[in-house]
């Protein structure tokens, strides 16, 4: 990918643009944080502008076109991204249809492709993932949900934890052990999709430190799953699981530049408001150094990932910097919203309204929300045990979820 756009993604970009000028209700342009969930954003706020994706086709941007996809490749689909953000619009990411969609178009067998993908591109499927166990997230190989052959498919005993959305979502795809004695761990695991309605599961809410109901815990007790609901080979869903993660390298708002930098504007814009000794918080030279460093940090992830992007745009593979995507970004989003926290004082320890006003609050649970990113989708030490081994070729020092 060049830094300038070739005359096809100028023109690409120019339409993405006019569409969001034309299509998105202005209340939902220019949120403040630009974070995924927040008191701001719920499903009922985000319905019309969902449904005007899905007339579009930009419901799941990445999808074929045969599936009522936007059929966006790789490139064009980080422009969308960008033009997105900088509309001040909350990221797009999904878990139907960033992480399960290409997956069922790999893998999945014709019928249930028609079954559930063209349902999960126009939204009428939502999609929870259920990978973590109680003692199963960073060594996910480890896990037991157990799935025993019955006559017609498997019978699901077992439980998964941290289920992102399950209390919302129709479905759940899920990994579990078809084989109870494998030779190494990673085999004998099988990928499923499973009806959240049926009989014998049980969805339990998990609160968290910012207030929301985001997690649940989710049971299964003599949980029928035919077999045309597996997908790919019996004992073969740990090849499924690790594609399904390859996708989250590009897609995760986390890796998203764009973000970053309406983070980086965000925070300036509360240093020039922000009072202090008679002119703003933003006069301190030394707050100023900290923003651009933060500033080039940004830079630093935007171009690495341009460079990711011209490899692949010439039909290379991703190099190894694609590993670092995850593990830089969440912790540059993490330093962005502590030194903001800084910058508004109480204001942005305050958890309501009162007395600060209508902003105060947001800076807060975005604190609280945002400890997350190091650990949802493979945490920081996980990743750096990862980049040592597969990058820098060091030996092998603890379990990894591969
Ligand atoms: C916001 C959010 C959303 C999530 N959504 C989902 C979801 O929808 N579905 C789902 O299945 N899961 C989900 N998760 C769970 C997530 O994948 C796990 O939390 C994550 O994989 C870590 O696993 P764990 O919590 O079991 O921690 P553990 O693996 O027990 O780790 C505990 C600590 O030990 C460290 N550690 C572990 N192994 C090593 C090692 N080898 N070397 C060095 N340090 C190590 C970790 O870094 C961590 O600090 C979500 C998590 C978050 C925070």
């Amino acid at each position: 990918m060049n830094i300038n756009d070739t005359l096809e993604l100028a023109a690409f970009r120019a339409e993405v643009r006019r569409w969001i000028a034309a299509e998105v209700p202005p209340a939902l342009k220019g949120l403040r944080q630009g974070i995924v969930q927040g008191p701001e954003l719920d499903a009922a706020t985000l319905a019309p502008l969902d449904a005007a994706l899905v007339r579009k086709g930009w419901f799941a941007a990445s999808a074929s076109r045969e599936w009522g996809g936007g059929g966006l490749g790789l490139v064009e689909r980080v422009v969308f991204e960008e033009e997105w953000s900088l509309a001040g619009l909350p990221p797009r990411y999904g878990i139907g249809t960033d992480l399960l969609g290409p997956i069922l178009e790999r893998y999945g067998t014709e019928a249930q492709q028609r079954r559930f993908l063209a349902p999960t591109v126009r939204g009428e499927i939502v999609w929870a993932q259920g990978y973590s166990e109680p003692g199963s997230g960073s060594d996910l190989a480890s896990l037991k949900l157990r799935a025993d052959a019955v006559e017609g498919g498997l019978l699901l005993n077992g439980q998964k934890i941290w289920t992102s959305g399950a209390h919302k979502a129709h479905w759940i795809f899920l990994l579990v052990r078809t084989d109870p004695n494998p030779r190494r761990k990673q085999e004998g695991i099988s990928f499923v999709l499973v009806d959240l309605h049926a009989p014998g599961v049980l969805v339990k809410p998990i609160l968290t430190l910012d207030g929301f109901h985001h997690f649940n815990e989710t049971f299964f007790e003599n949980v029928r799953v035919p077999a045309d609901q597996i997908v790919g080979e019996v004992h073969q869903g740990w090849q499924v699981a690790k594609a399904l993660m390859g996708h989250e390298r590009f897609t995760h708002p986390t890796a998203n530049p764009a973000v970053v930098e309406r983070m980086i504007e965000n925070l300036k814009q509360a240093a020039r408001e922000q009072p202090q000794g008679g002119g703003a918080v933003w006069d301190d030279p030394a707050l100023r150094r900290q923003v651009a460093a933060l500033e080039m940090d940004g830079d630093c992830m935007r171009y690495t990932r341009y460079r990711s992007l011209t490899r692949i745009g010439k039909g290379e593979a991703p190099g190894p910097e694609t590993m670092i995507f995850k593990l830089f970004g969440a912790e540059l989003d993490q330093r962005i919203v502590e030194l903001h926290q800084q910058v508004e004082g109480c204001q942005g320890l305050a958890w309501g309204a009162e007395p600060f006003g209508a902003i105060a609050g947001e800076t807060a649970v975005h604190a609280a929300h945002i400890r997350a990113a190091t650990i949802r989708g493979g945490t920081s030490e996980v990743q750096r045990n990862v980049v040592a081994k597969r990058v820098l070729g060091l030996p092998e020092v603890g379990v990894g979820s591969d």
